[in-house]
This record gives C-alpha cells, structure tokens and sequence, in this order.
C-alpha cells in the first residue's frame, strides 16, 4: 500500500486514511488556499507500527521520496546548515482528539543549521528561541523528559534576567538556555539531542504513533467512544512562523459563531506567537476582528478564505492560520465543533441560504443534541437579581447550568464525585491531564484562555457546561482558592454556580427553571411568538423534517393521565407500554396484600373486587388522555414481593411483638406470606404471564377493567383504543391460557355493555425462548412488543438491577463493550434476536405490528437500529420522545 500522500494528493473524504487534519489540509491545497507544502503518512502505517512495534517495510523510502520533492520545491534541504528547511510533524486522527496526542515543531533545527536560520530570517533570537522550544518539545514528547524541568529552568532564566515573560530573554539568554536544555536531556534520557535531521524526523514520527496510545488519548476516545484500534495519521508540514515579531502572528477562526451559530467574524488572535501559545490559552488572545486594524490585507484574505471554505464544505469550519511578516498561511481547518444550539440553528440557516437540503440539516443535528438543549437553565430573574452575588463573567464557551462543590484539581474532582459530590472543577487553564477530572465534575471554570483553549473544545465535544477566561477571577491552585474582585474568596467545598451560556459565574446555588425548548414541547411557548427566540423556530423546524421523513411511530411508556398528557404534548402517538403496576403502589398495597394472603375464594375475589373499580378509573383517565389513540397495557409483571414487606423489619416486627406477647394474627399470616414469596433471584422468578396463570382471577379482573374502562369511553363519546399485552412469555402455550381467559372477559363485557371493544392482544418478547419460537407465539398474539430490557438481562444473564453498579466499570474500561448494552442495544446479540423475531412473527401472520418498549426506545443509536429491524414503533419515557422522533426521521433521512 501507499503509505505517504503528499497535500496535493489527498482530500477531505479520505480520512480514515490521511486523518481529519491531513484530509483537510489536501482539501485545501488543492482549493488553491494558501497552504505550506507537506505530505501526511497514513494512520495504516501508524497501525502497522503499534501492532507489530515497527515502521512498516517501504515507509523510509517512500518518506524520502516524498521529502526530497517537498525540498526540491521549497529550494532547501531539511536542516541544511546555511538555510534549513524546518517541518512540524503533527498528529491528526479520523476524529478530532484535541490536545490528546503529539506535535513536534521547528524539526531540522540544530548545532549546526540554528546559525543558517538566524541569516534566512535576519533573527538571531527567534533562531535561539525556535531551536530551545525544539529541545523542550522534542524533549518531552519523543525522549519523554519530563516537561516540568524545561519550564523550570526557563523561569530559572527569566528570574536571572528579571523578565516577566519569555519575550524578555535576549538571544544570548536562549543560547544558555539551549545548554541547559540539552543538558537536561542527556541527564534525563540518557542520550543527547540527536542533530541529524532525517533522525529527528524519524523519531518524531515515532513518537506521534505512539501517542495514539497515551492513557489520556485512551481515555479520551472512550469518552467520545471513538474505536481505539484506527490510529493516527502524521502530518509533515513546512514550517511557517508566527513569531517573527508584530508583523507575524497566530489564531483561530470560525466561519460562524460554535456557540450561537450567526455568522460573522469569531475568534482569537495572538500577535507574534506560535499556534500553541493560542491553543493552550497561556497568553491571552485578542478578538479575530481586531486583527483588521493589525493587518487588513491579511484580515481581509482571511475573510475571503472563510467564505470559500463554509460554501466548500457547506459548514460551520473552524480554522487554524499563521501569518507570517503579512503572509497568510493555513495551517489547519475542519468542520467545527459547536453548541447543541448552534447545531440546530447553522442547519436552519445552511437550509435558507440553499447551501443543504432539509434530509442534510437533519443529519447535520442529533438526539443527543436535542437532549442537552432540554436540559434546565438558571433561573434569569434570580440570577440577575441582587440577591445573588455575580462574582465573574466569563467567556460561555459550552451551555448548560452547573452547580457544585468548588474543586482545584482532577484529582479531587474524581475522588468527590465517586462520593456523589457534585463539583464544578477550577483552573487557571486546562491541559489534557485535566481530562477525568473534566468528566467528574458537572462543569468547568477557568481563569484563562478563550472559546479555543483546551477547556472550552473539550468540555464542547463532552456537552459539559463550561466557563473559561474569567479573568477577574484569581486561581490559585496550590492554595485551593479563588478571590473575586471585592474580596470574595472560594474555598475548596463552597458552593458556586457557573453559566456556560451567558459566562457569568454565581457565588452559591442559583436556581433553575425549565429550557426554553422544554416550554415549546410543553406547549407553553409558539414557534411562531415573538418571544420564541431562534433557537426554539430552529428546533420546531428540524423537528418537522424528522416527523414528515420518519417511518417508525413514537409512542410512551406511561402509566397515569398526568405523563400521558405530557408524552402527548411531546409528540407521542401512543402509549406503548403502560407498566399496571404502578396502579398497585400507595394505599392501594394493602389490598394487593389482601390478595396475597387471601386463602378462600372468597377473600380472593373481595380483594380483587375492591381493585378493579379502581385499576378501571385509572384506565379511564388513560384512555381518556389518549383519546384516539393506542395505549398498550401489561398485565401485571413484577413479582409479588414487591407489594410486601421488607422481609426483615418484619420479621423483626413480628419477633418483638411475640416477645410481648401481643403478636397480630394479621403480621403473622404476612410473615409466612413474605417467607414463602421471598425469592433469591426475583427476575426470574413468579413474575409477568407466571402471575397470571398461577393467581385466579388476577388478569381476569385487569382485563375487565380495562374493557370496562374502554366501554365507558365509548358511552361518552371517546375513541378509547386499548391493547392488552403479556409480559414475561416464554411459550405459546401460556398465551393461551390467559388469552382464552381474556376472551371470555371481554366477550362478557362486550355482552354487557352492548359495545364491540375489538380489543388487540399481543405479548412481550423478552425472553430468549420467546423470540426464539416467535413463529409459534404469532398465532395467538396480535401484535409483539420487544421489552429489551429483560431480553438484555436474559440474553447475556446480566442482572439489570446489579451488574451496573458492581463490574460494568470493569468491562467498559477494558473494552468489552464501549457502552453498557442496558443503554444501547446489543446489535449482535439482542439485536439478532429482535430481527429474526420480527421475521418469524411476520412470517406467521404478515403485517404483524412490531414495537420496542425497553429503555432502548428513547436511544438514539438502538433507535436507527429499530428502524433498520424493520420495527413499527418505538415506545420511551415522555421526556425522551423529542429525541426518538428526531432519531426515527434521522434514520429514514
Ligand atoms: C422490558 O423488559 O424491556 C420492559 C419494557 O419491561 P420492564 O422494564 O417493565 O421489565
Ligand atoms: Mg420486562
């Protein structure tokens, strides 16, 4: 295979091969964009390199080749003494992974070429400077010499010198400093700087390849569960400088705002630096627009690029440029990262400027998107009121409202949020050392640094709320504080409140209110009202596209009028499962207790008596509140336990009550019944159709109120449309039972009332015997609904209630699965049984009516797997219907 691509080889759709930065590099190239020459080495060779611990055959020669073309056209050779040509070798992976993996700058510098750069640039300080930042980062990064030694001997330096920053050491001060540098290295790795160029090179390249493997970058991609078998490309870049004094410069743009989405000049701009001083947000930056006073030719060049680029790409592309004595180059550019807001309103706006089509817009958001803009907010009225403190106002660089426990390190922020801690973790900046301690907290402060440090790209790309820059906001991490202006101090443990929408940041806890996208849900704000801001029409649109392409329904799972209402506002166009046991809870328990204990049929039927007016009211409401349409309703499932007693208090109860000797007959009687219905694994015990066939008169009494209920529906003019599904069945045989029982019932009822009900019964499939013989299940069953939860559970003999909490950590760290299959569906296990289910079903009674009930309907992933299977619904909770309805459209877009 071909292992190296030069820039005008390449282009945007080959990532996998040349990663995200050299795909785009190509791509620009060959827009005829300013560009510095390069060539990228594919992740296939990074992958041959981590697999068997050696570059693969061919690479050296074809890097020579491609080298010496990228010399002949710059007309120098890589460290030639008297005019060096100088590379950075740079990593860049399929998918972004900021600040995760390594980048060597200013390769080709040395004893004896530092002298020849010095001439070229007419600079014997930058030449000093450029090979001492050589030294630290080759240091670190390939000879893996511990940074902190470099940085201190640099302090070393200016505190010698009396300098406040770097730009304070003068060219002999860099010479020394060089020597303490390799000093350092030779200490430290034990082998000197190496000065023959193609060496640097060839390690760098090395090292970049490794980095794919850092515990951070490891740590990183299972966040944003990136597969971690693809590797990372390498890109070899001649180098251009931003630190040639005023005239030189660095900075990032986006082509619209990552936060809001409107479009119009976003971005920092650092004078005289080097991309990475930007990036890691040392030195503050000042805004991109600022950069027109600076250098409008080169300002007005940018703008013209950035509009080439977003009707290229037909995005939102965030850019990394250097200019270098008034030149422009591009290093860097890539469709941007952006806010869950942003992401709506650019598709909306991308739609009106024709630039995509409405199916492109909906690719272009996602669930997870729509579920993060759900989220609560602060409270406006309070937060801007005088009684609660502002203490700083930073930059909003990703959404959402926080509140937490002041924490000053990763560390802590770990260990505090394993105790169920909620922290906001501050920092002066974030590095990717920072990363567990960003995924603990519920939000990010920084001090320094804009909307392109470290903090703000990584909390963005993990939807976490954060707030960087505030810069009034003293950090002192060794103490463990932070002082607000006017005196106010923070101590680890004290409460604050930060706004990654609007930046400001709260002493204490502010309260919050409902998202604005919430109320449009609810009903309670319009599209189309004034009030309704952009975001909201961005949302009511997007969501149009997706109800009018989608082929799979959306219904709830929802058990009273109150979610029901709710689910219907939402969108629902169901219920899809109506769990009746939650119709037992509260004061009814004592009748279902009456129904345990009950040893006549006598008993039996004043308990079940007593219910069913009950359970048919509840029903009533139901279907009112779904007038029109289906509401599946499950016969009771869980075992019956769980309507008794603890089993010790009351045994304990019982015990000091005979010590008294004044025991109740009653506790007793429930003793024994607690003893005897105790079971030691419950999910498989007397549970779902098992009930229904071993307690008489049970699902009789359910299936009457819910005939009862539909007949009263009817007598008042509703559309009731109910369902009456089994859970737990295993075997076509006791479908049967209960289905004759339930004939009866509703024939009985029908007579009665003189209604024709034309009630469905169907059944759950979620047990492995049961979609194994769904052929046979067909025959008596109307329709199927997958319940996915207990499939998972018995599929891979998981215990749902248990496995979570006690080894899954275990398993996702390892990798056995990049997420638990309780959360996604399991496509190769569960998942092959829902399909070949839904076949035998359908086989045995075409246009069977197939749904899924499990918590995977609200997934967005399981949800495109559903409506690949071929399902007719999907039924979720109410609040995450928006999201199956935006996924079910972006599956058939
Ligand atoms: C299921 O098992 O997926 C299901 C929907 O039923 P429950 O969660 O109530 O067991
Ligand atoms: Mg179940």
């Amino acid at each position: 295979p071909k292992f190296v691509y030069d820039f005008t080889e390449g282009n945007k759709d080959l990532k996998d091969l040349l990663g995200g930065k050299g795909a785009n590099l190509a791509e620009m190239t060959n827009l005829g964009l300013p560009v510095p020459p390069g060539f990228t080495i594919t992740t296939e060779a990074c992958r041959v390199y981590l697999e068997s611990g050696t570059e693969p055959a061919g690479l050296r020669d074809e890097v020579s080749a491609h080298l010496d073309a990228l010399e002949e056209r710059m007309g120098k050779k890589l460290g030639q003494p008297d005019n060096p040509l100088l590379v950075s070798v740079r990593s860049g992976a399929k998918f972004s992974m900021p600040g995760m993996m390594d980048t060597v700058l200013n390769i080709g510098l040395s004893d004896a070429s530092v002298a020849g750069l010095a001439a070229q640039l007419g600079d014997e300080r930058f030449a000093w400077d450029s090979y001492r930042r050589l030294l630290q980062m080759f240091g670190k990064t390939v000879l893996g010499v511990d940074g902190e030694l470099f940085e201190q001997a640099l302090d070393e330096a200016k505190r010698a010198k009396g300098a406040d920053s770097d730009l304070g050491l003068e060219a002999a001060d860099l010479r020394r400093l060089v020597d303490d540098f390799k000093s350092i290295v030779i200490k430290e790795a034990g082998r000197e700087f190496p000065q023959e160029p193609r060496e640097q090179m060839d390690l760098a390249v090395r090292a970049v390849f490794e980095s794919w493997n850092t515990d951070r970058a490891k740590l990183y991609r299972r966040q944003e569960r990136i597969p971690g078998d693809l590797g990372t490309a390498v890109s070899v870049c001649s180098m251009v400088f931003g630190n040639l004094g005023p005239d030189s410069g660095t900075g990032v743009a986006f082509t619209r705002d990552p936060a809001s989405g409107h479009q119009g000049v976003y971005g920092d701009y650092l004078q005289n630096a080097q991309g990475e001083d930007v990036v890691a947000g040392i030195r503050n930056t000042v805004p991109l627009a600022e950069l027109e006073t600076i250098d409008k030719t080169s300002y007005d060049r940018l703008m013209t690029i950035m509009e080439t680029l977003e009707t290229h790409y037909k995005d939102l592309c965030d850019i990394e440029f250097t200019i270098e004595r008034g030149h422009l180059w591009m290093l860097q550019t890539r469709v941007g990262k952006r806010t869950a807001a942003a992401a709506f309103r650019i598709a909306t706006q991308l739609v009106d400027q024709g630039l995509i089509d409405e199916a492109e817009a909906l690719r272009r958001v996602n669930g997870a998107q729509l579920a993060q803009l759900m989220f609560p907010q602060f409270e406006s009225s309070v937060a801007d009121s005088p009684q609660v403190r502002r203490i700083g106002w930073g930059i909003a660089a990703s959404p959402g409202a926080a509140v937490g426990k002041a924490v000053f390190d990763s560390y802590t922020a770990v260990k505090w949020s394993r105790s169920g801690e909620k922290v906001i973790l501050i920092r002066r900046e974030t590095n990717p050392d920072d990363l567990d301690g960003m995924i603990a907290a519920q939000g990010i402060l920084t001090s320094r640094g804009g909307k392109t440090s470290h903090a703000a790209v990584v909390a963005r790309g993990m939807g976490k709320t954060c707030v960087c820059g505030a810069e009034e906001l003293e950090v002192d991490t060794k103490r463990r504080c932070l002082t607000a202006p006017g005196g106010v101090v923070i101590e680890e443990g004290d409460l604050i409140s930060i706004d990654g929408s609007t930046g400001k940041v709260y002493l204490g806890e502010v309260p919050v209110v409902p998202s604005p996208v919430v109320e449009y849900f609810e009903g309670r704000l319009h599209a189309g009202a004034e009030e309704a801001d952009e975001l909201v029409r961005a949302v009511h649109r997007v969501m149009a596209y997706a109800d009018r392409v989608r082929r799979l329904r959306v219904r709830a799972n929802a058990d009273n009028a109150q979610d029901a209402s709710r689910a219907r506002r939402f969108g629902a166009q169901g219920i899809g499962l109506c769990r009746t046991e939650h119709m037992f809870l509260g004061e009814r328990r004592e009748l279902v207790e009456r129904l345990i204990l009950a040893d006549t049929d006598a008993e039996r039927d004043g308990a079940l008596g007593a219910l069913l007016p009950l359970q048919k009211a509840d029903f009533i409401e139901l279907f009112e509140a779904m007038d029109g349409l289906p509401v599946t309703v499950r016969l009771l499932d869980p075992p019956l336990h769980e309507f008794l007693p603890d089993i010790t208090e009351l045994s304990v109860r019982v015990a000091l009550a005979e010590a008294r000797k004044d025991a109740n007959e009653n506790d007793l009687r429930l003793l024994q019944a607690v003893h005897k219905l105790h079971e030691s694994n419950p999910m498989l015990g007397l549970r779902g159709v098992r009930l229904g066939l071993v307690i008489p008169g049970l699902f009789a009494m359910q299936v009457r109120a819910i005939a009862e209920a539909a007949a009263h529906r009817r007598s008042v003019k509703g559309d009731p449309r109910p369902e009456i599904m089994i859970p737990l069945v295993g075997t076509v045989q006791e479908l049967e039972i209960v289905r004759e029982e339930a004939d009866r019932v509703i024939a009985e009822v029908e007579e009665a009332t003189g209604t024709s009900l034309k009630l469905a019964i169907g059944t759950m499939i979620e047990l492995p015997r049961a979609a194994l013989t769904a052929g046979q299940i067909a025959e008596c069953a109307e329709f199927f609904s997958f319940g996915t939860n207990d499939l998972t559970q018995t599929v891979w003999g998981f215990s749902r209630d248990d496995v979570e909490a006690s080894f899954f950590t275990a398993y996702l760290e390892k990798g056995i699965f990049g997420v638990s299959p309780f959360e996604t569906i399991d496509r190769d296990g569960v998942g092959a049984l829902v399909r070949s289910a839904t076949e035998a079903g359908r086989a045995t009674r075409p246009g069977l009516k197939v749904g899924v009930c499990g918590e995977h309907g609200g997934d967005p992933e399981s949800v495109h797997f559903f409506h690949a299977a071929g399902l007719d619904y999907v039924s979720c909770s109410p609040f995450r219907i928006p999201v199956a309805r935006l996924e079910a459209g972006r599956a058939a877009a």
